[in-house]
């Protein structure tokens, strides 16, 4: 039988402090030793179940991390105060000085200004590519390479990436191959078509409450060690910890992510196709008319569906503007960035979460000043939604 991502969720056992059916959350920073000796071991070389002190590992962040990990089938994993912090620390341990990355080109703003802008302050480069372009990827990688890095559904254009493809040609060259799931939890396994890192902002699906940020990384167990390395491991060194309590109700919230995950699925495909039959240019990867449909079946775990993200392109960013007000009057969802929470959350990401890319380079990449980003919601009645959705669209004169 092939990987059955949210059974691997089900199956782990946790006992609490007292026998709890859920780990007691530790509220310590430190951890007593009965003897220096013992100390001083762990220190070197670290002891099974024991803590020594919070920045290196907690119980509760230990705990998801190990969730994750079985949840993407990887050795090992890792939780973080943000995404960003898990994309940093992951590329800043794999690179250093005179090292080029290769990445897409239509990627979170935030990390496409962390590669444009930032990283090249440490002499670490970024060739950007369309991902979907294979040559062009080849092309892009030279002996300087470290990194091949992707989104498998990208933000916002939802281009959904070759995975195996991609892979196959960054360990020819001996490049990780290091993908953000942020998109599509539990739909995609990255790692089982060869990500070697497998990078998420809990802030969006798998937590689904909008109310924390939070970040992980699922890789191998040896880059994981290397993060947490006390003498140089980017994560143990630059400190982004999350909270205990943070991570045990994000842990808590991780095991209804197959109902969740479905349900925006379901409510996702229903808002696309309603958008399509409306005849307004509606991308999402669901439908027969994306360009890589084909290539998503192929890879998803289809009960999980196409995701909860679509696009519409309404022309302008005036359009857009007058759409989302009245989207939020008629009670369709928040104007208000970030994905994954029961209400739709909508967007303009030319002006919000891509406006770090220059607009030249979002126009070449085919983003549209006019396009608005929803994350479907978990609306029971969605039919009640699309009712307000086609009141809101004759209002500003769309339909
Ligand atoms: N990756 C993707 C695809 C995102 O959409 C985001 C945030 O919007 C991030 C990473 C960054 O995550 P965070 O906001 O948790 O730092």
């Amino acid at each position: 039988m092939s990987f059955a991502p949210a059974n691997a969720i089900q199956d782990i056992l946790v006992f609490g402090e007292h026998g709890g059916v859920n780990p007691s959350i530790e509220d310590s920073a430190t951890f007593t030793f009965m003897s220096p000796e013992t100390m001083e071991e762990m220190f070197e070389s670290g002891l099974e179940g024991c803590f020594l002190y919070a920045r290196h590992y907690n119980p509760n962040s230990r705990y998801l991390a190990q969730a994750l990990s079985r949840m993407e089938g990887t050795e090992s994993g890792h939780v973080t105060a943000s995404g960003m912090s898990a994309i940093g620390c992951t590329l800043l341990q794999l690179c250093r000085s005179g090292d080029e990355i290769v990445a897409a080109r239509t990627i979170y703003g935030g990390t496409y200004a962390l590669l444009k802008n930032f990283l090249p302050r440490l002499g670490i480069t970024t060739r950007f590519v369309d991902i979907t372009n294979h040559d062009a990827v080849r092309a892009a990688i030279t002996d300087r390479t470290r990194v091949l890095y992707t989104e498998t559904v990208s933000n916002p254009l939802l281009e959904v990436a070759d995975l195996p493809t991609l892979a196959e040609m960054a360990h020819q060259r001996r490049l990780t191959f290091v993908v953000d799931n942020t998109f599509t939890p539990l739909i995609f396994t990255p790692a089982a078509h060869g990500a070697d890192v497998v990078v998420y902002s809990l802030t969006k699906f798998i937590n689904g409450t909008s109310d924390a940020v939070g970040g992980a990384l699922c890789a191998r167990q040896e880059l994981v060690d290397a993060l947490m390395s006390v003498n140089d491991g980017a994560a143990m060194l630059l400190g982004p910890v999350l909270d205990t309590a943070r991570s045990a109700s994000m842990l808590k919230n991780l095991h209804s992510l197959h109902l969740r995950m479905r349900a925006h699925s379901r409510n996702g495909l229903a808002f696309a196709e309603r958008l399509a039959s409306w005849a307004l240019p509606v991308h999402y990867p669901g439908l027969a008319q994306h360009p890589q449909h084909a290539l998503m079946r192929r890879l998803m775990h289809p009960e999980y569906g196409f995701g909860g993200m679509v696009t519409l392109d309404v022309g302008s960013a005036e359009n857009a503007n007058r759409l989302m007000k009245v989207m939020q009057e008629e009670l369709v969802g928040y104007l208000a960035v970030s994905l994954g929470f029961y209400k739709t959350l909508f967007s303009a990401p030319g002006h919000s979460t891509s406006s770090e890319i220059p607009t030249a380079e979002q126009q070449a990449m085919g983003l549209s000043q006019g396009l608005i980003r929803f994350s479907v919601g978990l609306d029971e009645d969605i039919e009640r939604t699309l009712g307000r959705l086609e009141q809101s669209l004759r209002r500003v004169g769309l339909r």
